[in-house]
C-alpha cells in the first residue's frame, strides 16, 4: 500500500546557511503529538520572514517545517479534548521554530497548543488574523486592562501598514478610539484610512532622536517598531498613558530615560503572543470574531500559495508586505 503524502516548505541548515526545499513528506515524517491536523491556511508573519530567509536565529533546530500559525481540521486525535472534525486553530508555542509548523498539508502538535475555532470566524479568517492579529488584539487588551478609554485622546500605532499595525487599527477604529497611524509609506495613507485611521505621522517624525520629555500626545501607544520608534513614543505620551511593546521591526535596542515612567506616570507593557495562557487566549480569540468587522479584514489580507513563501519572506523583512498574508496550502503550485 502506498503511503498518504503531503506537501511542505522544509528548511535545512548548510554551512549556517539557511536553504529551503518543497518536499513531498509521509506522514511518519511528522514529530510527536498527539492531535493530527489537515492543514488548511497558514499567514505570512514577520518571524516567518526571519526563518525562511535564516535571517533571525527563529529555527531552534533543522530540518524545521517553519509557519507560526495555522487553522485547519482534526483528522486524528488521542486527546479527550479534540474529536476528528473539529475545527482549530494554533499560534504560537514555538510551533514553527522548534516543532514542526504550518507551512505544510499536514500538522501534528499537541492537544494544549490548540484553540477551538471561534464562532463567528472561517479558517481562513482565522489565517487573515492569525499571530500578528492575534498580537495586536492582545496589545489592544492590554491598552484596556490599564483603563485606556476611547475618549482619553489620540492613540498612535506604529508600523501601521504592516499586519500587527493593521489589525490593531482596525480594532481600535471599531471600539471608538482616535487613531494616529505612524507609516513610512504615503503612498497607504488611503489604506489606512479604509481600516479607519484618523491621522497620520510619518516614519522618520517618530524614527529620529528624542528629548527626554517632548509634547504630551498620546493617551495610548501600540508599538511594532521597537528602537528609537519607541523611545520617541515614549517621550511623547500624555500623563498616565500607557505604551504596549510588541514589535522589533525597526529594532531591538531600547535608550531613554526613566522621566516618562516617574514624571508622567507613563506605563510601558510587553506582550508575548507565544506563551500566552489559556484562558487569555480563547478571550482574545472570542474578542477578534467580535470587534474585528470581517469586511475590514479582507481589505487588509491577500491570499498566496505556499510556492510563494520564499519570496515574500524577504519582502515582509524589508517592510513592503501591506497587511495581512495568508497561505493557502492547498492551492495548485503555480
Ligand atoms: P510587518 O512586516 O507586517 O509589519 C512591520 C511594519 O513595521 C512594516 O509594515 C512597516 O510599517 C514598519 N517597519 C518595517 N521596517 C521598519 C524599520 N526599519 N523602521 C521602522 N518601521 C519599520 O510585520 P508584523 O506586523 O507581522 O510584525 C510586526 C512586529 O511585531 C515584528 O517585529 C514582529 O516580530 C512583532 N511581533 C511580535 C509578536 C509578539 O508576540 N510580541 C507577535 C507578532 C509579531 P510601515 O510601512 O507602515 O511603516
Amino acid at each position: 500500500m502506498t503511503q498518504e503524502t503531503f506537501r511542505a516548505l522544509v528548511l535545512t541548515q548548510q554551512d549556517k546557511d539557511t536553504r529551503y526545499a518543497f518536499q513531498n513528506l509521509t506522514l511518519d515524517a511528522l514529530p510527536e503529538g498527539d492531535v493530527l491536523v489537515n492543514v488548511a491556511y497558514s499567514s505570512l508573519n514577520y518571524k516567518d520572514g526571519l526563518a525562511v530567509t535564516g535571517k533571525g536565529k527563529v529555527v531552534r533546530k533543522f530540518p524545521m517545517v517553519p509557519g507560526i500559525d495555522f487553522s485547519g481540521v482534526v483528522a486524528k486525535s488521542d486527546s479527550k479534548d479534540f474529536k476528528v472534525g473539529d475545527e482549530v486553530v494554533l499560534t504560537g508555542w514555538g510551533v514553527g521554530e522548534s516543532h514542526w509548523g504550518g507551512f505544510a498539508q499536514k500538522a501534528r502538535v499537541n492537544s494544549e497548543w490548540l484553540t477551538r475555532l471561534p464562532r463567528g470566524l472561517d479558517l481562513e479568517q482565522a489565517m487573515a488574523i492569525g499571530t500578528a492579529g492575534f498580537t495586536a488584539m492582545l496589545s489592544v487588551m492590554a491598552l484596556e486592562d490599564r483603563g485606556l478609554k476611547p475618549g482619553d485622546g489620540p492613540v498612535v500605532v506604529t508600523g501601521a501598514a504592516g499586519g500587527v499595525g493593521s489589525v490593531a487599527v482596525a480594532l481600535l477604529a471599531k471600539l471608538g478610539y482616535t487613531i494616529t497611524a505612524s507609516t513610512g509609506r504615503a503612498e497607504l495613507r488611503d489604506y489606512l484610512e479604509t481600516l479607519g485611521a484618523n491621522e497620520f505621522i510619518g516614519r522618520q517624525d517618530l524614527g529620529r532622536d528624542a528629548k527626554p520629555l517632548e509634547k504630551e500626545t498620546w493617551a495610548g501607544a501600540i508599538d511594532t517598531v521597537g528602537g528609537q520608534t519607541l523611545a520617541t513614543v515614549l517621550s511623547q505620551m500624555r500623563y498616565g498613558g500607557t505604551v504596549v511593546a510588541c514589535g522589533l521591526a525597526g529594532g531591538t535596542a531600547l535608550e531613554t530615560t526613566v522621566f516618562p515612567f516617574i514624571l508622567r506616570g507613563v506605563a510601558l507593557l510587553g506582550i508575548d503572543s507565544v506563551m500566552c495562557e489559556a484562558k487569555r487566549r480563547k478571550r482574545a480569540w472570542s474578542r477578534l470574531a467580535a470587534d474585528l468587522p470581517p469586511d475590514r479584514l479582507s481589505k487588509m489580507t491577500h491570499k498566496i500559495g505556499l510556492s510563494e513563501i520564499p519570496r515574500l519572506a524577504d519582502s515582509i523583512l524589508k517592510g513592503q508586505v501591506r497587511g495581512r498574508v495568508v497561505v493557502d496550502v492547498n492551492a495548485t503550485p503555480s
